[in-house]
């Protein structure tokens, strides 16, 4: 059994730093990524290394040929009995890959978000039964969620739930399930917490109840969805409808564009662009567009109808140059620096240095 540290890469450093071997990050237009599922890969796979490009699309040889200079790390937890025991093996990766791995540092404030030569990386939960089981009393959760807080630094977002129903909500194929109890009192911990809520696996019930209680206890917490595309471009229930876009965007919020073949296109990977120039154009797209690429490994994904995840254009982390300069060659008034970078940088500098009276 691969040790955690092997996991994380230490011992294959030197072959990785050999002189010209990749292209400094910095020679590229830094990219910040708003989803990635390398955790739960290096948690769940055995034999999982951070260096195996063949297993995932965000091993570090990847990130460091795509200019990735921010990399947001989701925990993943399925909602199931032991949920949380995934998830604090995540947070361990997540501590061995930023305490002893030196390619990786974290992200802790907002001056650790000035692009240099390393991956800079900040924890998110995906799925909030990372930190509360299914069954028993809500209370122990919070604070187990704060001790992972501590843990880990300040989280890039939460997500209430994954694809299906839990306590605190509605999945992306729970239709009519909308916030529950132990959802609202999950929002109200998180007021004034900077942490902000992601929608991107959240029914669209769960999504509008979301911003109506918000409103309703004039909650302070943000609102993106890290990891989604548009519906009206691509009709899956993975992509937001245009009114929970737009709102997002209204609020100040990001939007961060999926790689998923799913939802793109079943045969056609330049719709991706069309997803792009979509989102660029909502009001606020300029601002509140950016990336969310969900590279994550296809070992032991139990849908083979959905392989291959990613078209060849755009599986992995190290196509970002070339899809940048795509992008703009076919969306002229696109700025490749926000949208790869400055807008996600931007909205963490504000969340996190906002004066709060
Ligand atoms: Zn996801």
């Amino acid at each position: 059994m691969p040790t955690l540290i092997e996991k994380a890469g230490i011992w294959a450093k030197s072959s990785v730093l050999a002189k010209g071997k990749y292209d400094s990050p910095m020679s590229k237009q830094p990219v910040f990524d708003l989803h990635c599922d390398l955790l739960a890969y290096l948690a769940k796979e055995p034999g999982a290394n951070v260096m195996k490009s063949e297993d995932i699309g965000v091993s570090l040889p990847r990130l460091q040929e795509g200019g990735v200079a921010a990399q947001v790390l989701a925990i993943y937890s399925p909602t199931s009995a032991g949920s949380t025991d995934f998830a604090q093996q995540q947070v361990e990766h997540f501590l061995t890959l930023t305490n002893r791995n030196p390619q990786f540092r974290a992200i802790r404030a907002s001056r650790d978000l000035e692009p240099d030569d390393k991956v800079a990386v900040i924890a998110s939960i995906e799925n909030a039964s990372g930190f509360c089981e299914e069954f028993g009393p809500l209370k122990p959760g919070l604070r187990l969620l704060s001790a992972m807080i501590s843990q880990v630094g300040p989280l890039a977002y939460i997500s209430l739930t994954h694809h299906y129903e839990n306590r605190f909500g509605g999945g992306n194929y729970s239709d009519n399930v909308g916030l529950k109890a132990d959802g609202e009192a999950l929002l109200d911990f998180l007021h004034g917490k900077r942490i902000p809520v992601d929608l991107s696996h959240a029914s669209d019930a769960l999504a509008h109840d979301i911003f109506s209680y918000i409103d309703k206890e004039a909650l302070d917490i943000a609102v993106i969805a890290s990891h989604s595309n548009f519906r009206p471009v691509c009709g899956h229930v993975r992509n937001l409808p245009d009114e929970l876009a737009q709102e997002v965007l209204r609020r100040g919020g990001l939007i961060g564009i999926n790689f998923l073949r799913a939802y793109i296109h079943d045969t056609e990977p330049n719709k991706l662009i069309d997803q792009v120039a979509y989102g660029w154009a909502l009001p606020g797209g300029h601002k509140g567009l950016a990336l969310g690429a969900d590279f994550f490994s296809a070992l032991s994904f139990p849908f083979p109808d959905r392989l291959p995840l990613f078209f060849p254009e755009h599986a992995h982390a190290g196509t970002y140059p070339a899809l940048l300069k795509l992008w703009k060659s076919r969306i002229p008034t696109l700025s490749a620096s926000d949208l790869a970078y400055e807008n996600a940088a931007e909205f963490f500098r504000k969340l996190w240095d906002s004066r709060r009276d």
